[in-house]
């Protein structure tokens, strides 16, 4: 027994040493901002082997780089992170059904019969989830869990990719790098859900529509309608009078007949298109549903009180699209500040009166990139509740009595006040410091200097 136990012992220290997650080597590729804000990209090295570490991590900057110069990314290129992992392969490379074969960390291959596809476990070749997309998801919780696009990043000449069924980019380093159209096409099934734009049959997949794809042939139900011209014809002719409009085109979600696209062609339906209008605004809109427009603001708690008549600022931190700028209104109680529009705003709280008061700052992204923004995600908006207490004073019922002048101070002065003096109405001396509570308090001056003075009573800051 003793022995049995011990060697149990022993086969989970050599399990731990050689986990795969310990032998991972991460590096930044690219860093706008907090993680919080940003759509973070972690990029997995499958088929670089140990010594080719700076290759992957070379290929992985040229990955990044290349789907952010693709539209309509590179509008929003300071909205991206990327991270990148590498783990070593045994080989380079990855599997090309009875061609050749590559001993890898995920387990890579091409597809045996679409040789433009490239899956890894669970997939045709390999059920078990843990030779595959196990690992990518054990890196990914380990190295880095806030990932928004993970892309498996395959060391291979041979153009082709996946979704990786539908969270994980998986696209050969050739389709990378150098931008054959794969991983924007890959993207936009992970970040915008968009469908394939194919007529090739695809037996067994969902019937559900997506942002790119329709059933509805009834102009005004047409989800892409804001895009439609009215003298573009529903269904519209595949020919080429309507090669650069949108409308409604037979063909897409893997059927011939019944489903419609939005344009004649697009990077859902040929990878190295540029995105139609339609997948273009849906994308956007996806990028808006990960990062927001304002990613900081100040004051940072949003219920604000003002004691003093000092000018109270507030500002906004924006997320700058690379392209174009955005929108600032702000408002004081609900009323836009005309000519308001930078990010800050100066306040002088005297003009406002005591009481409750609202500031906002509404932030729009004019993109004319986005028709139909039902959610509302290319604006947001912060609002500071302010109350106003400012001080004042009144001096009420002045009386002579045989030897002293008095009166009562009333008002607000949570830090109390000086009663001053003057004969010359130009020099003011203190006379006595006093706090205010209730209703007001009542001074005495017994030392009134003969000839008469003036009084005054001013609050302590
Ligand atoms: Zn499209």
């Amino acid at each position: 027994m003793k022995h049995q136990g011990t060697g149990v012992l022993i086969g989970w220290l050599v399990l731990a040493t050689i986990t795969p997650v310990m032998a991972a080597v991460t590096r930044p590729v690219l860093t706008n901002g907090p993680a919080s804000n940003r759509i973070n990209i972690t990029l997995l090295a499958e088929g670089y082997t140990a010594v080719e570490t700076n290759e992957f991590f070379a290929d992985a900057t040229g990955t990044v780089q290349s789907l952010l110069a693709t539209a309509p990314f590179a509008d929003y290129s300071n909205s991206f992170n990327a991270l990148a992992i590498h783990v070593a392969s045994a080989q380079s490379g990855s599997d090309h059904p009875g061609t050749s074969t590559a001993n890898t960390y995920f387990n890579s291959t091409y597809d045996a019969q679409n040789g433009y596809i490239i899956s890894i476990p669970p997939n045709w070749a390999n059920t078990n989830y843990a030779d595959g997309r196990g690992k990518v998801d054990a890196l990914l919780a380990a190295h880095a869990p806030a990932t928004d696009l993970a892309i498996l990043l395959v060391n291979d000449w041979q153009d082709g990719g996946s979704d990786g069924g539908g969270s994980l980019a998986v696209v050969a380093k050739i389709s990378a790098v150098y931008g054959t159209g794969v991983l924007p096409h890959e993207v936009g099934h992970v970040l915008a859900n968009l469908g394939d734009e194919y007529e090739t049959p695809n037996p067994g997949y969902p019937n559900t529509e997506e942002p790119n794809t329709t059933q509805q042939t009834n102009r005004a139900a047409i989800k892409w309608n804001a895009w439609i011209s009215t003298n573009t014809p529903i269904p519209t002719p595949e020919d080429g009078n309507y090669a650069n409009v949108v409308g409604l085109f037979e063909g897409a979600h893997y059927q011939s007949n019944g489903w419609y696209r939005p344009k004649l062609d697009c990077r859902m339906r040929t990878v190295s298109t540029p995105f139609c209008e339609v997948c273009s605004e849906a994308l956007v809109l996806s990028l808006y549903d990960r990062v927001r427009p304002i990613e900081a603001w100040s004051p940072a708690a949003t219920n604000v009180a003002v004691t003093s008549t000092g000018s109270v600022g507030f500002s906004v931190g924006l997320l700058r699209p690379a392209s174009h700028a955005l929108q600032v209104q702000w408002f004081t109680n609900g009323a836009a500040v005309a000519g308001a529009t930078a990010t800050n705003l100066l306040l002088q709280p005297a003009a406002w009166g005591n009481g409750l008061h609202s500031v906002q700052a509404r932030v729009f992204d004019p993109t004319a990139r986005v028709r139909t923004d039902p959610g509302q995600l290319r604006s947001q908006t912060v609002t500071w509740n302010v109350s106003v207490t400012l001080p004042w004073l009144e001096l009420q019922l002045p009386s002579w009595t045989t030897n002293a002048f008095v009166f009562r101070v009333t008002g607000v002065a949570p830090n109390g006040f000086v009663v001053e003096r003057s004969t010359n109405l130009d020099q003011w001396w203190p006379v006595s410091t006093n706090a205010l509570a209730g209703p007001g308090v009542w001074v005495t001056n017994s030392s009134a200097p003969p000839g008469g003075a003036s009084y005054r009573a001013v609050v302590r800051q």
